[in-house]
């Protein structure tokens, strides 16, 4: 019984003195390989030279303090759920009186850490989050040799709280998302005031 229509005939013709001692073959790669030597090179000597990047390029994740140089994270766990690499872990606790200035949310996260070997780098755990806590940004994630150190824990994730330590994130920003921050009274946009320090 025939399965398929598709045949090929093989040939069997013996191959020609020239075929057989190999050499024009050999000396026709090696031209292909030498035309290569003179055209531009598309690899770049990183980490020394790197690629221009778009503003919003997706790559190593911060998590945002408030104006006041609180967390915003709640560890609502939602950029966990949505991660389809299931590359974040987090622990919950609750926030402690005294510690309004540190979180800005009656819960935060005590530890929060992204798997950057897992990481795919999809950005679906920035559309989760609804207190606009984490972002990624335009910074590459470091090489290493060490699988561990790939685990990046808030000491490394969390923005600093100067300043010139912030990462500014504003053109990440949709017009849907510019618009709704100019609402003052929502509670998201408010800027609360700093009790203790
Ligand atoms: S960018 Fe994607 S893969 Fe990476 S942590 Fe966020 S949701 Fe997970
Ligand atoms: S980063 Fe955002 S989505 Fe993730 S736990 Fe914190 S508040 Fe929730």
């Amino acid at each position: 019984m025939q399965l398929t229509s598709r045949s090929k005939v093989v040939s069997n013709k013996t191959m020609t003195f020239k075929e057989r001692i190999y050499l024009p073959a050999i000396f026709s790669g090696m031209m292909i390989t030498l035309s290569h030597l003179f055209k531009k090179k598309v690899t770049i000597q990183y980490p020394e030279q790197t690629r221009p990047v778009s503003q919003i390029y997706r790559g190593q994740h911060t998590l945002k303090r408030d104006e006041i140089g609180a967390e915003r994270c709640t560890a609502c766990g939602l950029c966990a759920i949505a991660c389809p690499a299931e590359a974040i872990i987090m622990v919950a606790a609750e926030r402690k009186k005294g510690e309004e200035h540190l979180y800005r949310e009656e819960k935060y996260a005590a530890v929060y850490e992204i798997n950057m070997l897992r990481c795919i780098f999809c950005g679906d755990c920035e559309e989760a989050c609804p207190k606009e806590a984490i972002f990624l940004t335009d910074r590459k994630v470091d090489s290493d040799y060490q699988r561990k150190s790939f685990i990046y824990g808030k000491d490394i994730l969390v923005e600093g709280i100067e300043p010139d330590k912030r990462v500014d994130v504003s053109k990440r920003e949709t017009a849907a998302v510019a618009e709704f921050k100019t609402h003052k009274e929502y509670d998201h946009n408010k800027v609360l005031k700093r009790n203790n320090k």
